[in-house]
């Protein structure tokens, strides 16, 4: 990996000045994505019942090849027959059952010990590894690893003891907040446009991801296979199928996630304090300081916020 250049192009701006989500990598060699998703749960979202919410999610995979994700689930939150019955339909379309620990707390907080901590992270495991399609990934609620080196390394023992692998995401968004701002909008107004809000959140994704392979390029001089961060939510229930078709028409390969995290980027552990974030951007900082890589803004709320307004209020 060459992080001494990646250095160079940050300090001359040259991934602030490549973000253009139109991008078209048909011609090179095509950057890779698979599809992550957090936090599947059992209450209706919006104007979606729960089984809706679910099949449209499951639709946007099989009708792309059957494409295969990597679930994530907080065990806590489907912790009951109904959500047993809906991990059990991604389990039986082959997606990878994941771990996301029990409770979804927040490792950086001072209140949570590692021993909590990993209490719930083997309580998780308890619930799912009954799932035939059960994988030894674990995902760090809030993609928090820890606040203090101690407890980071902790947790990270207690992987390896267990066999489990961080189940890194390297495209971070706000999927979670544009679907928040979107519950909003309707339950005010109903008759929302929402071909608006499919072109703000696709735009959106697009760019996060052209980002963080941008950095990636930087890092490693080639295209890491790529894990985008979604939630299970009305938002992807909508538009997820509209997201992975313009992935493939700007010519990225949309892969499954055992495919993705077969790449041996996946086995890096950065050694900064606090860990977490996107793995492409804990290796970015890992070989920099916090300071020179900043968030994109796309993971500012408040830019989300007021761009997502002014999107939906465009008429067509
Ligand atoms: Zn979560």
């Amino acid at each position: 990996m060459n992080r001494r250049s990646f250095l160079k192009c940050l300090s001359s701006g040259a991934v602030a000045s490549t973000l253009l989500p139109s991008i078209s990598f048909a011609d090179t060699d095509s950057p890779e994505i698979a599809i992550t998703m957090d936090d599947p749960h059992t209450l209706a979202s919006g104007p979606l019942s729960n089984d809706q919410l679910s099949n449209n999610i499951l639709d946007a995979f099989s009708r792309n090849n059957n494409l295969k994700i990597a679930l994530f689930v907080n065990a806590g939150r489907v912790d009951s027959e109904e959500g047993k019955a809906l991990i059990d339909k991604f389990d039986s379309a082959g997606h990878m059952i994941c771990n996301h620990s029990y409770s979804h707390y927040n490792y950086h907080s001072d209140r949570i010990t590692y021993k909590q901590y990993s209490e719930d992270f083997l309580r998780c495991d308890s619930y799912i590894k009954l799932f035939k399609s059960y994988r030894r990934l674990f995902r760090y609620p809030l993609l928090r690893e820890g606040n203090t080196l101690e407890k980071r390394d902790q947790m990270r023992a207690l992987l390896d003891k267990h066999s489990y692998r961080n189940g890194y995401v390297t495209v971070d968004n706000s999927d979670w907040l544009i679907d928040r701002l979107l519950r909003n909008e309707l339950g005010k107004d109903p008759s929302l446009v929402l071909e608006n809000v499919k072109q703000f959140y696709v735009k959106h994704m697009i760019e996060q991801a052209a980002i963080y392979n941008e950095m990636a390029q930087k890092l490693y001089s080639r295209n890491v296979k790529q894990t985008l961060l979604t939630h299970f939510n009305l938002v992807n229930a909508l538009f997820l199928g509209d997201l992975i078709k313009e992935f493939i028409n700007l010519g990225w390969e949309v892969i499954d996630a055992p495919e993705a995290y077969s790449d041996p980027v996946f086995m890096e552990k950065p050694d900064i304090i606090p860990t977490g974030d996107s793995l492409i951007k804990a290796l970015a900082r890992e070989s920099t300081s916090f300071d020179a890589i900043p968030d994109p803004p796309g993971e500012n709320e408040d830019f989300v916020e007021r761009e997502f307004l002014a999107a939906i209020a465009e008429k067509h």
